[in-house]
């Protein structure tokens, strides 16, 4: 398993803007290099090609991306903004405030 120099016909191009593998490129690990081929297997070395990306980090953010779309589609369908109440947030909180002010001071 050795290169031979055909990989270099099937040389892939730095894509911009996104990633090699969603593009359908693979990388040679005998050949280190990246490749427009569709098979499993090098035709230079005859190596298996790999069509993931090998970082964890860069799947992880694939995947909560896809999430994300998930969860904002089904909070959309959820039902309409307008059916929301609006909670008086500063009154509960300005109330609390004042009664807690009340007893401290009544302790002293
Ligand atoms: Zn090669
Ligand atoms: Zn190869």
């Amino acid at each position: 398993m050795t290169c031979k120099g055909i990989c270099i016909r099937h040389k892939a191009q730095k894509p911009v803007g996104s990633g090699r593998y969603a593009l359908g490129q693979r990388r040679c690990q005998i050949c280190e290099i990246f490749i427009n081929w569709v098979g499993l297997w090098c035709p230079c070395c005859g190596y298996r090609l790999r069509t993931k990306p090998r970082n964890l980090k860069y799947k992880d953010k694939l995947r909560t991306r896809k999430q994300l779309e998930e969860t904002n589609k089904s909070l959309l369908s959820l039902r309409p903004v307008d059916n929301i109440t609006p909670i008086p947030l500063e009154n509960t909180i300005t109330t609390v405030w004042g009664t807690t002010n009340k007893e401290t001071k009544n302790k002293k």
